[in-house]
């Protein structure tokens, strides 16, 4: 009798308070089409791309390391603040790693027509806000500019950017010194935080992360060869000098972070409204007058 109250009860603050609701999963790819449905609405159209890569990350952490973080903030993320997360994506720039095992490198236009009909894709089903949430370095040139090739053709949604996030000042201070970009101090931290289990700390020191600076070139000289002549084993820090304390601040911004654009894109209703006026007047540019 007693459990019988406890169920009732149970059913009745759940109803109330919309739980059976709010426990849509965040996963795409775990939605029924009917709850699918649901999960759109309550989305409000904004969907997450989560966007990793499959490459080395030095001699310690996983081919995946960056598609693993990226995804654990996002999902974290779209539990604070509701959105449709995109499976598993992988399919970006990454050509300066090829001469390293496990990396997987689609074509340039590959990279861009999979984009492309992704998004296409998601907003046919009704993801009319796409958060691209970047995850990989290598991509920080290729996103801006998807983003800013939409303006090619008319679409009835859009596509945001979110960039790598930087943690504030204040956080654990920084064992090591010199830059710490792929697989060092605080890469190695996050993945600790994300998981544990995949982080070789014991083998981080077996290769070196030193920045090599073999080009001698003034900084708006720009060649694809720079990362290669700076760090030619795809390792950039020290992974050695990572704690779990530095992973946990690093990853609460990014999730903060998230959250906050999720909240913005959310608010968000004249990217579209200038959107659909821009392409209007593309069609008689001779009409336009300021
Ligand atoms: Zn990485």
């Amino acid at each position: 009798m007693r459990k019988a109250m406890i169920a009732f009860g149970l059913l009745f603050f759940c109803t109330l308070s919309g739980w059976s609701q709010a426990r849509l999963s965040t996963h795409w790819e775990e939605l029924t089409a009917g709850d699918f449905r649901s999960a759109i609405q309550q989305s409000q159209g904004a969907c997450l791309l989560p966007f990793g890569i499959l490459e080395k990350h030095g001699p310690h952490l996983p081919l995946g390391t960056d598609l693993l973080n990226v995804r654990y903030a996002a999902l974290h993320a779209a539990d604070q603040e509701y959105a449709v997360v995109f499976p598993e994506y992988y399919f970006g720039q990454i050509f300066e790693a090829r001469h390293e095992p496990g990396t997987v490198a689609y074509s340039r236009q590959l990279q861009l027509d999979l984009l492309q009909e992704t998004t296409d894709e998601m907003a046919r089903n009704g993801c009319k806000k796409v958060i691209i949430v970047n995850g990989h370095g290598g991509n920080e040139n290729l996103l801006p500019f998807f983003a800013q090739s939409q303006m090619e053709k008319p679409h009835d949604y859009v596509v945001y950017v979110l960039g790598l996030v930087e943690p504030p000042a204040g956080g654990p201070p920084r064992k090591s010194t010199g830059p710490d970009w792929h697989a060092g101090e605080v890469e190695t931290s996050a993945t600790m935080v994300s998981h544990p289990e995949l982080v070789h700390l014991d083998r981080a020191k077996s290769e070196s992360g030193a920045d090599l600076g073999r080009q001698k070139l003034a900084d708006n000289l720009y060649t694809g060869i720079w990362w290669y002549a700076r760090f030619p084993n795809h390792y950039s820090g020290d992974g050695s000098a990572a704690t779990s304390e530095m992973g946990q601040y690093k990853m609460k911004a990014w999730i903060d972070g998230m959250v906050k654009a999720i909240r913005a894109v959310k608010a968000d209703g004249e990217s579209l409204r200038l959107q659909n006026e821009f392409f209007e007047k593309v069609k008689h540019p001779l009409d336009t007058r300021p």
